[in-house]
């Protein structure tokens, strides 16, 4: 988090202190140690001094089940007694099977297979590298082009990097590391976006027109896919699509042949209020990959997952028969035993349906409170999935300058009072997100959730 250095010296206290010179892991910051974390359970984090903190945004949105559940716990114990590993590329487990069945069950908008990874950016790059292959196997390797978004995060390494927006995540990379077969358009970023009078369906009309325009520009027969977050997360700060927009943007898919890929590693796993964000977007929608990873291992192991539609799946069979791309940690058995516990104590408590519910009571207490402070420019989200934007000027929209940014004295301040929130981060479109999401567990107690609403409030009178 943005916690200053002697904030973190105090949360470290003498047991947990760790000496910049006594640590050889290589952590993102080589000038201070960040706090230490020794256990978890439940809505809380606790550090090295016994502070236990509510964790208002599952570290990076990913413990959605909350911390040290008993039935996971058994579920891994189990599986590691059974099977730890195996070399998955060459051999399936039981349980990879159960829990592809459990994802897919009913066969989702056309969803047939998984393909297990251990991270965000790993499903994504599998993603990218299934829709590459499929347009080879059926005879279309002139597709070589990748439609992304501004303010789009995929994930860190070289492919899911390149259809990212995250300016500075990206910067040092650029002439080296990142694919230049990668154009942009526009975020459904309405706070920003949406022009004065312009109806919710005028913005989305312009939005898909304004994609349609970048096919016709690039060739749409040269166009491998279209990749967006149903609901844009770290970069974006939660920004939801107007009415419409992802039923403007499937028919111009179907019209060039295009692939949809729907990254849903943030936004997924019932994070919205229904398992997959995009079934919120109106009927017809559906994607040909679809990428999982956070909330599916809910933090208790490394998943993440790249679901791919009967098209793409035939698409292969037509042609080679064989996915070209492998990892030797795929479809981990104790990992797919942590995900498919998960799934089970989502789908046994109701889970994604207290994601609705309790998103609403959310959304109504943020904008009664938070909402109402001079500093807030908009609050934006579904489910449980919020960003709250900051401007120096309601009236103008104008963003504190760099330095100033309020997002990271926020985090601090939440922080002292035992709250962590996910601070925002850098975008490609000109505009620095200033913004922090909340994105709690969906099983914290109403109480806890009363709690969080009021750390934030007290967190931001202290900053104001
Ligand atoms: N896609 C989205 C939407 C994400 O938010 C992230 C991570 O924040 C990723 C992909 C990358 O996931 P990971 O960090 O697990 O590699």
């Amino acid at each position: 988090t943005g916690t200053s250095p002697s904030e973190k010296k105090e949360i470290n206290g003498t047991n947990g202190q760790l000496d910049l010179e006594a640590s050889h892991v290589l952590h993102n910051s080589l000038i201070s140690i960040p706090p230490t974390v020794v256990s978890a359970e439940g809505s809380y984090v606790t550090f090295g001094t016994g502070r236990r903190v509510l964790d208002g945004c599952t570290g990076a949105a990913v413990a959605i089940i909350g911390h040290g559940n008993p039935e996971v716990l058994a579920a891994v114990q189990e599986q590691m007694s059974k099977v730890s590993y195996t070399h998955t590329v060459a051999f399936t487990t039981p349980v990879a099977e159960a829990l592809a069945n459990e994802i897919l069950q009913g066969n989702p908008h056309g969803l047939s297979r998984a393909f297990f990874v251990s991270s965000g950016s790993e499903a994504m790059d599998s993603a990218l590298k299934l829709a590459r292959q499929y347009y080879v196997e059926i005879g279309q390797p002139q597709r070589t082009r990748l439609v992304s978004r501004q303010r789009a995060y995929h994930g860190n390494t070289v492919g899911a990097l390149s259809v990212s927006s995250h300016v500075s995540r990206r910067a040092p990379f650029l002439d080296a590391l990142v694919l230049n077969n990668v154009s942009y358009v526009s975020a459904t970023y309405a706070y920003r976006g949406q022009l004065e009078g312009e109806s919710e369906e005028e913005y989305s009309a312009r939005l898909v027109q304004e994609l349609d325009e970048q096919f016709q520009s690039v060739g749409p027969e040269t166009v491998i896919a279209f990749v967006a977050e149903p609901v844009g997360g770290a970069t974006a700060g939660c920004i939801t699509a107007p009415k419409g927009y992802y039923q403007g943007v499937r028919r111009l898919c179907d019209r060039y042949g295009i692939l949809l890929i729907l990254d849903e590693v943030m936004c997924g796993s019932g994070r919205t209020g229904t398992y997959f964000a995009f079934e919120q977007e109106g009927p017809g929608v559906y994607p040909d990959l679809l990428t999982m990873g956070k909330g599916l291992g809910g933090g208790y192991a490394p998943m993440g997952a790249v679901l791919a539609h009967e098209k793409v799946i035939r698409g292969l069979q037509s042609g080679s028969s064989y996915f070209v791309h492998s990892h030797t940690y795929q479809a981990h058995a104790v990992g797919c035993a942590a995900a498919l516990a998960v799934q089970k104590v989502l789908r046994r408590d109701g889970l994604v349906a207290r994601c609705a519910a309790k998103g609403r009571w959310f959304e109504a207490a943020l904008n009664a409170t938070i909402g109402q402070r001079k500093y807030v420019g908009n609050i934006r989200g579904r489910g449980l999935f919020w960003g709250i934007e900051f401007v120096q000027n309601r009236a103008t929209k104008e963003p504190f300058p760099p330095a100033l940014r309020f997002t990271w004295k926020l985090v601090d301040e939440a922080f002292r009072r035992h709250l962590s929130i996910y601070p925002g981060a850098g975008t490609a479109d000109g505009f620095k997100g200033d913004h922090v999401i909340l994105a709690p567990p969906y099983n914290a107690s109403d109480d806890e959730f009363e709690d969080l609403v009021r750390l934030l409030n007290e967190a931001y009178d202290a900053v104001e």
